[in-house]
């Protein structure tokens, strides 16, 4: 048994030992982003350290093995440990999954490696922020939920204090954890749907933002349930309220200095962007239908991606095709600061390597081609007429996830990021979902067509 005692092992096991750590995940994500795994004893540090789990990949949602086939290894990045705050004799480590002695093309963590590997050889450090929302509700003894605060419904929810004051026990223990993992909390406010939230924390790299998205969920729904809550990140569970979106927060590092590289304080269009901001925005929004498929992945995201349908008359989601200023009713902005874009149509069900690499891939894609946007709208978007958006040559987001699945398929890109492994799994697994929803019959047509004819 080896016992990793000295040499690098031996630094990290001495370190993991001295906060009390026992068993070690070894964790990655399927297809959606949700982590699995195996659990190590500390006493084997070394060997999961060398890719010692293995796991069977036909066994998980949308990876290209055939059962016959070799199993993949889980390969933890040493760096990436989180020690569980609810549980602190267990660390985490976000892990890339390999098969036959290499790096599996199929894993998500790996797609975005790569991507992030073509920006590293120009000596830029692609930098990700990630305003998640989410809902915490209770169940009812009718198999319902509800908001966690027991006050009368409002009508307009957003920022409202006494319902973020009401919901302070299970977030001011998240918060706590967060920044104790030094995340770096720097905001928390009530969303506009009753029982919503968003908990901002600083940006990283995009693999280290990725790794604590999926930690950061896993985390939210933990807390919560230790207070008899719980955690939702679908992107919409009302109708009639404000969905979850993910924003994307995006910059380049120069990889030597330090310097954001999408600052530019010259900037003639007034948005204090630089040339390699607006080549990256111009990449985006050409294969933004793609995009979408993986960044709002789900059946019901695109009940989130459209115009009214929240508390406060419009959703502040995104539906167009556009970009602009400091301006919510574009799919992509630049916040009023500049030096960086946010990308809007992004949600918090989202798995954050593939929707990260996507983006990536594209915005490189318009670097490299030197792609223009064109002007930032600063108008209201919202209410602008068929007419005049025809005009503004301003197209819409894919309105289904049917539409959204065209896209990625007629796209080069997506098969370029995914591999055509994955490329094929990802797009047979979410047609299949697809499929499933239209054969489905809802409550809604019950009622308008049973007795209709
Ligand atoms: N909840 C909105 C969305 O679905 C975003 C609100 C905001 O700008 O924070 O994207
Ligand atoms: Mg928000």
């Amino acid at each position: 048994m080896a016992k990793a005692r000295t040499g690098k092992a031996g630094a990290l096991r001495r370190d993991l030992e001295a906060r009390g750590v026992k068993y070690m995940l070894s964790s990655y994500v399927d297809l959606h982003g949700v982590p699995k795994g195996k659990m190590v004893p500390i006493d084997h540090l070394e060997q999961m350290l060398n890719g010692s789990e293995l796991y069977t990949g036909a066994a998980l949602d949308g990876v290209p093995q055939d059962v016959s086939e070799e199993e993949v290894s889980s390969h933890p990045d040493p760096k990436s440990w989180i020690q569980l705050p609810w549980r602190p004799d267990v660390a985490w480590f976000a892990s890339d999954l390999w098969t036959r002695g290499k790096p599996f093309e199929a894993c998500s963590r790996t797609i975005l490696n790569d991507q992030m590997a073509r920006a590293a050889k120009q000596g830029w450090v692609p930098q990700l922020g990630m305003e998640a929302e989410f809902y915490v509700f209770q169940d009812t003894a009718d198999g319902g939920f509800r908001p966690v605060s027991n006050r009368k419904n409002l009508e307009k929810a957003a920022y409202d204090v006494v319902r973020l004051v009401d919901n302070m026990s299970w977030m001011s223990e998240l918060v706590d954890a967060m920044n104790n993992l030094g995340w770096d909390v720097y905001s928390l406010d009530h969303e506009d749907g009753i029982g919503q939230f968003e908990i901002d924390f600083a940006y990283s790299d995009m693999r280290t933002m990725s790794d604590r998205f999926v930690f950061f969920r896993m985390m939210a729904h933990e807390i919560a349930r230790q207070h008899g809550y719980f955690a939702t990140f679908m992107p919409k569970p009302y109708p009639d309220r404000a969905g979850s979106g993910a924003h994307f927060n995006m910059s380049f590092k120069d990889a030597k200095s330090g310097k954001n590289l999408f600052f530019d304080a010259g900037d003639k269009r007034g948005c204090q962007l630089s040339k390699l901001g607006y080549h990256f925005i111009a990449g985006v929004l050409k294969h933004m239908g793609a995009i979408c498929a993986v960044i709002a992945p789900t059946v019901n995201s695109y009940k989130r991606l459209i115009l009214k349908g929240s508390q406060s008359g419009f959703t502040w989601a995104p539906v167009f095709v556009c970009y602009g200023n400091n301006n919510r009713t574009n799919t992509m902005r630049i916040p009023l600061a500049g030096g960086r874009v946010e990308l809007r149509a992004a949600d918090s069900a989202c798995n954050p390597y593939l929707g990260a690499a996507m983006v990536l891939a594209a915005g490189l894609e318009g670097i490299e081609k030197r792609l223009d946007p064109g002007e930032p709208h600063t108008d209201n978007m919202y209410v602008k007429t068929e007419k005049e958006l025809k005009k503004l040559g301003v197209g819409y987001l894919p309105r289904t996830m049917g539409e959204a699945l065209d896209a990625f398929e007629a796209d080069p890109l997506s098969r370029q990021v995914f591999g055509q492994g994955l490329f094929t799994s990802w797009l047979d697994y979410k047609r299949d979902e697809w499929l499933s929803y239209t054969n489905h019959v809802s409550d809604w047509e019950k009622a308008r067509y049973l007795k209709m004819f």
